[in-house]
């Protein structure tokens, strides 16, 4: 099935955010910022804010996890979590950790 707009206007989904079209959300956001009109916070983001993600990164490589099974976890594509991780270097949650492979190295 194809998705379409939240919105109901029936475009296809193209790229925009909150699961509206590139089209309508651009619109919305406009709107919002204008402030005419607050119906972009009607549709939820799709995606976890970057600080959920961080802190259950923070809490799950405290337990020894790698990357890939914290992506796992958060239902992640491996990639979408490390470009969180990347966009929020700065912020202490966002360390880079290990990857399966990388931890396979043996301390002696
Ligand atoms: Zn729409």
């Amino acid at each position: 099935m194809r998705e379409i707009c939240a919105c109901g206007c029936g475009r296809p989904l193209d790229g925009g955010a909150r699961g509206l079209s590139a089209t309508c959300h651009q619109r919305l956001r406009l709107r919002l910022q204008r402030g005419s009109s607050d119906e972009l916070l009607d549709f939820p983001r799709r995606c976890r804010p970057a600080d959920d993600v961080l802190d259950d990164w923070a809490a799950m490589r405290a337990d020894g996890a790698t990357r890939e099974e914290a992506a796992e976890r958060l239902g992640m594509a491996l990639e979408s979590f490390e470009r969180v991780l990347y966009r929020h270097a700065d912020d202490p949650r966002a360390v880079w950790g290990v990857r399966r492979r990388e931890r396979a190295s043996c301390v002696s």
